[in-house]
């Protein structure tokens, strides 16, 4: 039999027991021809096996921070030149000049994420300014229940607000901590991130201004919390979205925040 890998806890080593996950999750995805697919923590390479499978995927760059993890995926792949396994902490790594060797179509993320490091993840793709087209991952559900919530909900946070301004989020399915080994003390949700194309903010520091001065105060009125602003243009504004100044911050969609910010 087989010696089972010795899992590390303090990397989030929980590793999918079946691939039929992994087939949803590239389902999902919806892959366009001559793509490059990065994926984060390959474990024992179950996802990378089917993304290297799928015809439109030009190249897969698999970063894994556990090097025990060699000998079980270097012999596994070693024929595979669609593979680019790298060993390193994602989080050191220059995304950019990784890429730089490459010609490719589309960039997506698809990836059973190590969960201490969700957000920090994201972030760097963000802050990095990685033109990214679709985020397909699986994730801790309380944390996806965050990045997706509505206004006027207990979830709705500025990790919220930031990440629809970049993304739509969809959440796309349940995983239950039963489809892991070792099982986790938690549930997962796969979510998806597409990029958004439109949302063009003119002036990033007045629009993140903008929406916090809005929610000053939670329960007043824009017309009392935006005092200051031209409050002509605003409701110029929302009113072709069918709103007036006596409405809340909290029942604003990010849409009508922005196009606000950018009639200042
Ligand atoms: N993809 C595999 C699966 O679905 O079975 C494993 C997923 S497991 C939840 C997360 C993986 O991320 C582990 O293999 C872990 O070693 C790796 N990992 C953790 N921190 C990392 C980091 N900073 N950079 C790259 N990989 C990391």
């Amino acid at each position: 039999m087989q010696e089972e890998f010795n899992f590390k806890k303090k990397f989030g080593q929980n590793f999918l027991k079946t691939d039929t996950i992994c087939h949803r999750m590239i389902d999902v995805s919806n892959i366009e021809k001559d793509s490059i697919v990065i994926e984060i923590g390959p474990g024992e390479g179950i996802l990378t096996n089917l993304l290297l499978e799928n015809k439109n995927v030009l190249k897969v760059i698999a970063y894994e921070i556990d090097t025990d993890l060699e000998d079980i995926l270097i012999p596994k792949f070693s024929n595979n030149s669609k593979l680019d396994l790298i060993f390193d902490d994602f989080l050191n790594r220059n995304i950019k000049e990784d890429l730089k060797k490459y010609k490719y179509n589309k960039l997506y993320v698809i990836a059973n994420l190590p969960y201490y490091i969700t957000t920090p993840i994201i972030l760097k793709f963000i802050n990095e300014d990685i033109d990214v087209f679709k985020i397909v991952i699986m994730i801790q559900k309380e944390v996806a229940m965050r990045y997706s919530a509505k206004p006027n909900s207990k979830d709705y946070g500025s990790i919220t607000v930031f990440l629809n301004y970049y993304f739509n989020i969809n959440k796309e399915f349940i995983v239950s901590r039963n489809m892991f080994r070792p099982i986790p003390n938690v549930d997962s949700m796969v979510i998806s991130l597409n990029k958004k194309d439109r949302l063009k903010v003119n002036n990033k520091d007045l629009f993140f201004k903008l929406v916090k001065d809005s929610f000053k105060f939670k329960r007043k009125t824009l017309r009392n919390n935006l005092k200051e602003y031209d409050l002509n243009n605003v409701s110029k504004v929302l009113s072709k979205y069918n709103m007036d100044l006596t409405i809340r911050a909290e029942d604003i969609p990010l849409e009508v925040f922005i196009d606000i910010s950018n009639n200042l």
